[in-house]
């Protein structure tokens, strides 16, 4: 599963760990996350976010 980056503060979120935090179980792909969800450390949605190559 690929990780993306937040194109705002730059976290990146790792499906390896997901954002339990958040309600984000460890193994979820990105896509899969829930539309409302932020980035836990900017509050940005995650059509901020980019597809980390
Ligand atoms: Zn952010």
């Amino acid at each position: 599963m690929k990780k993306y980056i937040c194109d705002v503060c730059g976290y990146i979120y790792d499906p390896a760990e997901g954002d339990p935090d958040n309600g984000v179980a460890a193994g979820t792909a990105f896509e899969d996350i829930q539309e409302d969800w932020l980035c836990p450390l900017c509050g940005v949605g995650k059509d901020q976010f980019s597809v980390q190559e």
